[in-house]
């Protein structure tokens, strides 16, 4: 066996039915004034952002809210939620909401803690984050990012329509707190968008050249659970099934912070920033079979052997390790992908090709973490040919 590392979150997660009204008990550890960063409107609207406050209130914690984080959050909206906890000397972070409240919170609670206003620079590493950074609460609202348990944020200029993601060990939340109440809520379209993206994440972990015998055993736990129950939590919004969901994705962020993300996410999470209007989980839709053939058609033995695992998980048969039945598994989530709506084209949402030479660009440099974990290395041209085949 090779040597291997592998990362423990540092993290105590919380997972349950009304888990939620646990959070000032669990907050009051961190500090005494919380920065409460949330996103447009939906934990306002079910009441769940009430329900918080009055926790953490309850706890005798100091509550100053910051609302309306967009989807793929900017660095511009959270240098205004910076400014907002230094002029009010918040010393730690709470986040309700998906992926995109929780992403803007961590990098908040870097500016807050280091005492500046520069988003972006933290993100490009050109500035260090350090131990400063004010300990985060994480309550996700979506099942699919997995942030509550990473060490990633992901984050949008504005000004330039990049997207780029970054790590550190100081933004993994300290407490995370999974409440299948507020889960149960999504509406259908953002249950398959983040469902998918749960989905790309065990898959490419599974096979990322950095994957280990501990996420192998997550990931395919997790592609398991994910093929059983996605379709049935987007279709009738059965209760069982959302749960599911929302352990495969915690399982998800923990594979994804070791074995890290391949091209799919390389080349993904990119789009977003292009194409504010291409949802995250639907770029990871429109590319992952491009990318699942570009890799089985070029990748080893290995592979291709890896491919016809996750054919399996997804409930195809396997009579033989070899490409013709790894290519099973693209089969098998096309079928999904068709049966959450997702299976749609980047055309529909206007890209072009100023737009691919753009993205490409972008994710060559933002993107090369991920992009250099793919088993078979892209040149440019393949890159382009991908979002091509992906139109
Ligand atoms: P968002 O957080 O962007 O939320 C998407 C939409 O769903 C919003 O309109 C939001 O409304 C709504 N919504 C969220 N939860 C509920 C709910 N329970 N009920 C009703 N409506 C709800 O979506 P994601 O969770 O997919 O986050 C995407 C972001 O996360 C992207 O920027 C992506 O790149 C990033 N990401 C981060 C990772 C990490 O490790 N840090 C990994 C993968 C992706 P409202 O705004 O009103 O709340
Ligand atoms: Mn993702």
């Amino acid at each position: 066996m090779n040597d291997f590392l592998f990362t423990l979150p540092e993290t105590n997660l919380f997972f349950g039915s009304g888990t939620l009204l646990q959070l000032g008990t669990r907050a009051k550890r961190h500090g005494t004034k919380a920065l409460l960063v949330t996103g447009k409107s939906s934990m306002k609207r079910l009441g769940f952002l009430d329900v918080a406050k009055k926790s953490l209130e309850d706890a005798g914690i100091d509550v100053v809210l910051f609302e309306g984080v967009e989807p793929n959050p900017s660095c511009q909206t959270i240098d205004e939620g910076t400014e907002i906890g230094l002029k009010n000397e918040c010393d730690m972070v709470v986040a309700i909401g998906g992926g995109s409240a929780i992403d803007a919170a961590k990098v908040m609670a870097v500016g807050i803690g280091h005492n500046d206003v520069n988003a972006w620079q933290y993100v490009l590493c050109t500035k260090e984050t350090t131990d400063k950074t004010l300990p985060i609460i994480a309550i996700p609202s979506t099942s699919g990012t997995g942030s509550h348990v990473t060490w990633y944020t992901v984050v949008t200029n504005r000004d330039t329509d990049e997207k780029s993601a970054y790590s550190s060990k100081f933004i993994y939340p300290k407490e995370s707190i999974v409440d299948l109440d507020i889960v149960a809520q999504m509406p259908k379209k953002v249950t398959a968008e983040t469902g998918f993206d749960a989905l790309a994440h065990v898959m490419e972990a599974y096979i990322s050249n950095q994957q280990n015998p501990i996420t192998d055993l997550l990931s395919m736990r997790a592609i398991k659970l994910i093929g059983k129950n996605l379709v049935h939590a987007y279709e009738s919004g059965d209760e069982e099934a959302r749960h599911a969901m929302a352990l495969a994705d915690t399982y998800a962020g923990i594979c994804i912070t070791t074995s890290r993300t391949i091209m799919v996410h390389g080349i993904g999470n990119t789009v977003s920033g292009v194409y504010p209007n291409i949802t995250h989980g639907q770029a990871l839709a429109c590319l992952t079979p491009p990318i699942m053939r570009f890799n089985i058609v070029n990748g080893d033995e290995n592979t291709v052997a890896r491919y016809c695992d996750i054919a399996e998980a997804l409930g195809e048969e396997i009579t033989k390790t070899d490409k013709q039945n790894a290519l099973k598994s693209v089969d098998a989530v096309i079928d999904l992908l068709k049966k959450i709506d997702l299976s749609k084209g980047f055309k529909e949402f206007g890209v072009d090709d100023a737009g691919i030479e753009k993205m490409t660009d972008f994710s060559l440099e933002h993107g090369r973490g991920a992009i250099s974990c793919n088993p078979v290395e892209p040149t440019r041209e393949d890159i382009i040919k991908i979002y091509k085949e992906a139109l």
